[in-house]
């Protein structure tokens, strides 16, 4: 028989084992005290439990097989390297418990520090320190009130009132003037907390504290601020902790011990120099919990030079080995610097440029990693307006940057009055604990929202963000009593119609109305602000790697603008073109009376007479455009909307009728308005009478609209600039709606455009489902197509726009049906499926299609890089996010290079 051989599951790695890039299996904090540890620098040797080993505690309720037994060989080796063993009641080794997950999750988890203490180690600790009681005890509270607090649920603020009582009693608030019989004492009550609440005693055994640590961090997984954090930040709800057993060093011995925290950069600024924090005589924990006040880093030079130019000396070493920002943990125990953790520090949008700038600058990387490095959610964020901030404007409250932008306001609590207020021209800002969809009509009313409760993914956030409004969400230390319409923050009372501002980018909230101004990165991009000569890191940097994206992306930028002053801007902030010309407005105004004696025409002559009284109009509408965009393609799509939206609305016109009868006027055109508008009435009028439709049956409508935009175009031509029109129709879904049109059109283009040269395309949008499954046989009778995504994706999940994101959106981001809206981002398993058919089978009918998308999809930044994937020619988005396409067309050109073969 043959001898069965099981090969154990590693769950257990050594730090001399693992590296920077295993942090699916080591966490982040794990990988990088790896890195840091075979790169030579002073880590305190440990081992990492994988976060394989904590995926199945989870999925079991019980460690794995070989865990424990692991655990044990890599305590032995630890032991036998530092010469001293766990819960030796004379000369302890002592741990902490960490954990750290692939991606950083700050605050989230847990950490015990001191692991392996008791009443009697306690004694060889202090004997140890050379006597030092105070140092042991103080160990000892300390291990007491992370295990409890973390590993058995003790409410921390029975250990935080403890300890209060303790400095009271002698008379200080410093922690430091505590001496060893206090922390003697404090340990006393925490153990009679730790049985109050556990209903047993504090665990002598250490390989049990150890045991348990691990346990709670495995557990901490799933607490329920981490199951939230994770939804916010969208990190994947599976992935698992490590966990991190490293061998205590100590920054509480005395005077000559610290802890600290350190940046290799400016975070919020991206300059260059030594940023962080220090505090002597303390545990890690102490730096973050702001327990006493933190000394700036530069002043441990004169404090212990020794270790301050090591420090420097490691952090340019750990900069210059991740290429990038690092951020550091350190610990000096008795003037000897430990290195505690280090990763690549989170940074400011600001930062994230500046840094990737001065990093090539300094040839550490090329450009194609800097465009890597930032992103369009960034750029974004700093073309947002901003608040001037002068020294007066001091934050009352901080919230959660929900929806971004500055916006400041009357204060208001009830939708109805921020409905209200707005109509008289006000603007205003809706208070609430949280929104609801009852709210929102007040939040369309106004400048900003602002509640005290809910993340980034509560109703107001979701709602607010859709909107493209400026929301402060979940700001807890307001306190909202809308009855009474007031709110109270920091002591002082805010009454309905007071000033407040909020900054959606950071979540601050101000007193008072804080003056804005457009962001120095727009005045960049408006040309205002001249990159090569400005003395501005952020504005030199964005430049540089705009223009590397320019140069590297295959995606052109194209804009949806319906005006000539939308497309001059767009210019500037480089769009090639407009991708979608809406001609609805160009009915609008002083022109509705020209559409309602469409509407309301008996026979022809009455109808040909309204639309040649409307094409002088359209076609001065599109001169401008092309004058405007010499040179570059213009997509016109011809009417779109139901024509009733260009009527008053029905009870309007009921009241009208009525009064005018009261006082004996002739009501015939009121009457017969309201019988049409009866008449038109649609139940859906998202999937009723529009598009292609209104073309098919309303004679002579289209035709005008074509001979407008011909005639534009050579007017414009004749007089010396470049018309490129593209004349684009909407809501096709089969190849005959198009094939009408196009039969029509082409005969008005030839009978206008004479020997002019100009060359006008016809296309179509795809955004009906149908038109993607057959758009083989359409592209046969069209020159491009351009995907109407937010109809698409409408007509796809079979919800209209408006109607859902107020309604349930909120409840299906809460339950992950979907992780970002797929009008934010597009849905590439549904959605996108539709467009890749689309491209895929309309290039096959015709090579030569040219392919883009028009819907606001075309500025996201993931859904440029799937429409760069799929292979468009286009996107084209709105004035703003015309930059913010640019580079992620850039980024996804630099990240698929290779391995892109088209
Ligand atoms: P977080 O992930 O919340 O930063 P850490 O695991 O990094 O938690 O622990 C918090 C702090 O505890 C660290 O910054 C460090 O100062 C301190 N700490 C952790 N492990 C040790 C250790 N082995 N020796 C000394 N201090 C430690
Ligand atoms: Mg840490
Ligand atoms: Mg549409």
């Amino acid at each position: 028989m043959a001898a069965q051989e099981t090969v154990e599951h590693k769950y257990v790695y050594d730090f001399a084992e693992g590296n920077k890039d295993l942090k699916d299996l080591l966490g982040g904090k794990g990988a990088n005290l790896a890195e840091m540890t075979n790169l030579g620098l002073p880590v305190p040797p440990g081992f990492i439990i994988t976060t394989e080993a904590c995926k199945a505690y989870l999925a079991t309720g019980e460690e794995p097989a070989g865990l424990a037994g692991q655990i044990a060989t890599h305590l032995e080796a630890l032991e036998r390297e530092m010469g001293r063993r766990l819960g030796d009641p004379d000369d302890p080794l002592l741990v902490s418990v960490r954990s750290g997950a692939k991606f950083s999750m700050p605050g989230m988890m847990e950490t015990v520090l001191n692991v392996g203490l008791n009443d009697r180690s306690v004694v060889g600790l202090s004997a140890q320190a050379g006597g030092n009681d105070r140092f042991a005890w103080d160990s000892y509270r300390r291990l007491i009130q992370m295990f409890g607090k973390t590993v058995c649920e003790v409410p921390g603020e029975e250990f935080e009132h403890a300890l209060d009582e303790a400095k009271r009693a002698k008379g200080t608030t410093n922690d430091l003037d505590l001496d060893a019989d206090d922390l003697r004492g404090l340990v006393d009550a925490y153990k009679k907390i730790f049985v109050k609440h556990t209903g047993r005693e504090f665990p002598q055994e250490p390989r049990e504290q150890l045991d348990l640590a691990i346990r709670a961090v495995f557990e901490s997984w799933n607490a329920e601020r981490a199951v939230v954090y994770r939804r916010q930040e969208r990190i994947p709800a599976d992935l698992g902790t490590a966990v991190n057993v490293v061998s205590m060093v100590f920054g509480n011995l005395g005077p000559d011990s610290g802890t600290g925290v350190a940046f290799t950069r400016d975070p919020g600024s991206g300059a260059q120099g030594i940023y962080g924090d220090y505090l002597t005589n303390a545990q890690g924990e102490d730096v973050v919990a702001g327990i006493r006040n933190t000394v700036p880093l530069q002043e441990l030079e004169q404090l212990d030079k020794k270790s301050y130019d090591e420090l420097l000396a490691f952090m340019a070493r750990l900069e210059g080995h991740y290429k990038d920002l690092c951020d550091i943990e350190f610990t000096i125990e008795r003037g000897k610097l430990w290195m505690l953790q280090t990763r690549v520090g989170k940074r400011t949008a600001a930062a994230a440029f500046v840094i990737a700038g001065q990093l090539v600058d300094e040839g550490v990387i090329d450009l194609d990693e800097a465009l890597h490095r930032v992103n369009g959610a960034q750029l974004a964020q700093l073309m947002f307006p901003r608040f001037r901030l002068d020294h007066e404007f001091q934050p009352v409250a901080k919230g959660i940057g929900a929806s971004p932008g500055a916006a400041s306001g009357k204060v208001v609590f009830t939708s109805a009055r921020a409905v209200e207020l707005a109509a008289e021209g006000e603007a205003v800002i809706l208070v609430r604990r949280e929104t609801n969809p009852d709210d929102l009509n007040g939040m369309i009313a106004a400048q900003g929202i602002l509640t005290s409760r809910g993340g980034k993914t509560s109703h107001a956030a979701v709602v607010a963000r859709g909107m493209g409004k400026t929301c402060v969400s979940g700001a807890d230390e307001i306190d909202v009593n809308v009855p009474a319409k007031r709110f109270t923050v920091a002591g002082q009372t805010v009454n309905e119609g007071d000033i407040v501002s909020i900054d959606g980018t950071t979540g601050k909230v101000y007193l008072g109305e804080v003056p804005v101004m457009p962001s120095e990165v727009v005045q960049y991009f408006e040309g205002s602000l001249d990159p090569e000569h400005v003395d501005n890191p952020l504005v030199r940097a964005v430049h540089r790697i705009m223009s590397h994206a320019d140069a590297k992306r295959r995606l052109a930028v194209r804009t949806n603008a319906d005006t000539g002053a939308d497309a001059a801007r767009a210019r500037r902030f480089g769009a090639q073109g407009i991708g979608l010309c809406r001609t609805e407005h160009m009915f609008l105004g002083d022109r509705r009376e020209l559409v309602e004696r469409l509407i309301l025409a008996r026979t022809d002559d009455e109808r040909e007479s309204a639309l040649a009284a409307l094409l002088p109009l359209q076609r001065d509408d599109f001169k401008e455009i092309f004058r405007e965009m010499d040179g570059l393609p213009v997509t016109v799509r011809l009417i779109d909307p139901p024509l009733h939206e260009f009527l008053p609305p029905l009870e309007q016109l009921a009241v009208n009728v009525a009064v005018a009868q009261e006082r004996g006027e002739d009501v015939a055109k009121e009457e017969a308005l309201l019988a049409a508008v009866r008449r038109m009435h649609e139940e859906n009028p998202m999937l009723g009478l529009r598009g292609v439709r209104l073309g098919l049956v309303i004679p002579g409508l289209f035709a005008m609209q074509v001979r407008a935009i011909a005639e534009a175009a050579v007017a414009v031509t004749r007089a010396g600039a470049v018309a490129k029109p593209e004349i684009m129709v909407p809501l096709v879904g089969a190849v005959q709606e198009l094939e009408t049109v196009r039969a029509e059109a082409e005969k008005i283009i030839a009978e206008v455009v004479g020997d002019s040269g100009v060359e006008v395309l016809i296309g179509t949008m795809i955004e009906v489902p149908r038109a993607a499954l057959t758009a083989g046989q359409i592209a046969e009778a069209a020159q491009f197509f351009s995907f109407g995504t937010n109809d698409l994706t409408q007509m796809a999940w079979g919800f209209s726009r408006d109607d859902v994101e107020g309604a349930f959106f909120w409840r299906y981001l809460e339950l992950g049906i979907f992780g970002i809206s797929p009008f934010e981002s597009i849905d590439r398993d549904g959605v996108g499926r539709l467009v890749r058919i689309a491209a895929e089978e309309g290039r096959a009918a015709r090579p030569e299609l040219k392919l883009g998308v028009c819907g606001e999809h075309g500025g996201d930044p993931d859904s440029v890089h799937f429409f760069h994937e799929v292979g468009l020619d286009y996107v084209s988005c709105s004035p703003f996010r015309v930059p913010v396409a640019r580079l992620e067309a850039g980024r996804a050109a630099v990240e698929t290079d290779g391995s892109d073969s088209r």
